[in-house]
Parts: C-alpha cells; sequence; structure tokens
C-alpha cells in the first residue's frame, strides 16, 4: 500500500473511534509521525490530507522544514533546552514540556519572536524510569508554575505515552487516567490565557483507536502510515 492508502486507512480508523467516542470525526487530529522520513515521504503524506506532522527531534525538524509543503508541525519528543531557540518559530505546539526549567527557556526564546506558544504537560502514567515526563500528581504545581512566571507559554493540555504493549486494551487505563487528569485540569481555575485544556495528545500506532475512545483529541500515528521505522 501507498503512504496515502495508509494514510487514508487510518483516517477512516480514526474518525470510526471518534464516532464510537461519542464526538464528529473533526474533533479528533490524526498527526502523522515522521521521525525518520524523508522530506519526499513528508509530502506525500501531506498530499494525501495531513494537516498535522509530528517529529521527536529538532534536527529534523530543521533538515526538513524547508524541504515541505506547508502544514502544522508539533514537538513530540523530548526537547533539549539548547535546541529550543530552533524550533519556536517553526512548531505550533510542543507536546513535551515535563519541566519548569525547559518552559523557562521556551517562554524566552518565545518572547524573543513575540510569540505565544502551545504547549502540552508530558505526563509519564507508569512512572517507568526509560521514560520522560512527570508524574500526575506533579502536573498541577508546574501547571501553576508556568502560569504564573510564563506569558509567552499557554499550556493546552496533556500528553501521555503508555507504557508499550501487545495488547492495545492494557493501555487503556493509562489513557483513562490521563483523561481524568485532563479533566481535573479545566477545573484548576487558572487563567484561561495561560491554562487552556483542549489537547488530550494520546495513543500510537497500535493503540490510537482505545485512546480516541478513552478521549484523545490528537493521536500521533506514525508506523501504520509509514511502515516499520529502522532505528536511528
Ligand atoms: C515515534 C513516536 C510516535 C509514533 O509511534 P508509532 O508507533 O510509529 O505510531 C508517537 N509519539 C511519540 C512521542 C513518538 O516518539
Amino acid at each position: 500500500m501507498s503512504i496515502a492508502e495508509k494514510y487514508n486507512e487510518a483516517l477512516q480508523k480514526k474518525n470510526a473511534a471518534a464516532v464510537r467516542s461519542g464526538r464528529a470525526p473533526e474533533d479528533v487530529i490524526l498527526m502523522a509521525v515522521t521521525k525518520t522520513r524523508t522530506a519526499d515521504e513528508l509530502n506525500q503524506v501531506i498530499d494525501a490530507g495531513a494537516t498535522d506532522i509530528g517529529e521527536n527531534k529538532v534536527q529534523e525538524v530543521m533538515e526538513k522544514y524547508d524541504k515541505v509543503k506547508p502544514v502544522r508541525w508539533h514537538l513530540i519528543g523530548h526537547l533539549q533546552t539548547n535546541k529550543v531557540k530552533n524550533i519556536v518559530d517553526k512548531v505550533v505546539m510542543i507536546h513535551s514540556v515535563a519541566s519548569f526549567h525547559l518552559a523557562k527557556e521556551i517562554n524566552k526564546r518565545s518572547a524573543a519572536i513575540d510569540k505565544v506558544m502551545d504547549v502540552l504537560i508530558e505526563v509519564n502514567s507508569a512512572m517507568e524510569e526509560t521514560k520522560t515526563g512527570i508524574a500526575a500528581e506533579d502536573v498541577k504545581a508546574l501547571a501553576e508554575e508556568i502560569a504564573a512566571e510564563c506569558d509567552n507559554i499557554r499550556i493546552c493540555g496533556i500528553m501521555c505515552i503508555p507504557p508499550r504493549c501487545e495488547n492495545p486494551e492494557d493501555a487503556r487505563l493509562h489513557f483513562r487516567n490521563a483523561k481524568a487528569l485532563f479533566e481535573e485540569m479545566k477545573g484548576w481555575g487558572l487563567p484561561e490565557d495561560k491554562v487552556n485544556p483542549t489537547v488530550l495528545s494520546m495513543g500510537m500506532s497500535n493503540d490510537y483507536e482505545v485512546a480516541i475512545e478513552e478521549g484523545s483529541t490528537i493521536v500521533r500515528v506514525g508506523s501504520s502510515i509509514f511502515g516499520p521505522r529502522n532505528v536511528r
């Protein structure tokens, strides 16, 4: 199958899961995760209709940015503070904020270009040592700190990456917990221009339908669209 065919197949599944969850298809975004893929492959998925692209490395955004048709870029992987300056002008959202230290740098670099950056707080729902993200119980304190100090950041919700499991049903509880935290966030009473929870980023190739059933608003799908990745 071509990239366009696989993208469309994922789109159909995404739409069906959105309807199963009582929402309209357009209420859930299918993001194409393009790490390790070429600019040509990105253009193929954009031609097929993709509106949102996710990269996990700053370097890859910089390499491909000028070779790719207009699209909404998201940074979804671990972000080092010294690289923030290279992407604040390119991405519409940073999904992986897990420290005040990083938020401060995003704030500073966004202020320098007169931008308010949309970010998500990355929650490590299983508290796995190998993963980034913060514990669910620490999200409120971080959100409060960012809201108080960072005028050029708007927190739009949460990203969650549950442990990889063979059976997507095993991820359901993690997704449900992330959704509960996301709903809680709406009641924290933080200023709406600073914290406006509308985005729940969860679900990857093997579990995105379950994630949507549990309330995801944007799924990050790579290998189901582009095929297996060579490790790089
Ligand atoms: C690679 C990656 C994805 C996509 O993974 P697939 O299993 O290929 O769909 C989603 N989210 C993040 C943060 C990633 O790094």
